[in-house]
C-alpha cells in the first residue's frame, strides 16, 4: 500500500515521479500553482499544452475546454526535475455540488499516473485559490479519494499533498494523522 504524506511547501521543488497542476480547461496557463510550475517548466510547458489543445480540439473538443473540469492529461517536465506534469481542471466552486469533480481531479489524475508508469505523485490543493473551494471540504474529498483510488493504482507507492499555505497545511495533516 502506498504511503500518503503531507507537506508545507512549493510543488515545483519537490522530488517526486509526476506533479499534479491545478490547471485551466483551456490548458493555457493562469496565475497560482498554475503559474509557479509553468515559470519553474519554461516555454516548453506551454507549447506542449497549446498542441494538447488543438489535437483535442481537432477530435471533437470545445475550443474552451480541451480539459474538461475533472479530466486530466499528461505533459513532459521540461526544466523541472520531475518526469512529467499532470494537468488537471478543477471545478470553481459554486456551492451546488461540486465535489464529484474535485473528486474526478484527484481520481483521473492517479489513475493517468499509474497508466503512465510513475511510482510517486505530488498534488497541490486543486481548486482552493482562485476558484474559491472551501479548504476544509476540498481536503476532506482530497484524502477521501486518494484513499479510494489507491487500491487500483497497484504502481503508485507514495502520495504527497504539497500545501502552500498554513492552513492547509494543518487541515491535511489532521485528517492524515
Ligand atoms: P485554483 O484555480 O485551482 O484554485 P490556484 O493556483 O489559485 O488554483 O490555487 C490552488 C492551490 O495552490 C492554492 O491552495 C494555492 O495556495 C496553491 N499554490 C499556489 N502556488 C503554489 C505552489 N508553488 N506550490 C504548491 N501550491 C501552490
Amino acid at each position: 500500500m502506498a504511503v500518503i504524506e503531507v507537506i508545507q511547501g512549493d510543488i515545483t521543488a519537490v522530488d517526486v515521479d509526476v506533479i499534479v497542476n491545478a490547471a485551466n480547461s483551456a490548458l493555457a496557463g493562469g496565475g497560482g500553482v498554475d503559474g509557479a510550475i509553468h515559470r519553474a517548466a519554461g516555454p516548453g510547458l506551454h507549447e506542449a499544452c497549446m498542441k494538447i489543445a488543438a489535437e483535442k480540439r481537432k477530435a471533437g473538443a470545445s475550443f474552451s475546454e480541451p480539459c474538461p473540469t475533472g479530466e486530466a492529461v499528461l505533459t513532459g517536465a521540461f526544466n523541472l526535475r520531475c518526469k512529467g506534469i499532470i494537468h488537471t481542471a478543477g471545478p470553481v466552486w459554486h456551492g451546488r455540488g461540486e465535489s464529484g469533480l474535485l473528486a474526478s481531479c484527484y481520481r483521473n489524475s492517479l489513475l493517468l499516473a499509474e497508466q503512465s508508469g510513475f511510482a510517486s505523485i505530488a498534488f497541490p490543493n486543486i481548486s482552493t485559490g482562485v476558484y474559491g473551494y472551501p479548504k476544509d471540504l476540498a481536503a476532506d474529498v482530497a484524502v477521501k479519494t486518494v484513499r479510494e483510488t489507491l487500491p487500483d493504482c497497484p504502481g503508485i507507492k507514495r502520495v504527497l499533498f504539497v500545501c502552500f499555505d498554513r492552513e492547509n497545511y494543518g487541515l491535511y495533516q489532521t485528517r492524515l494523522s
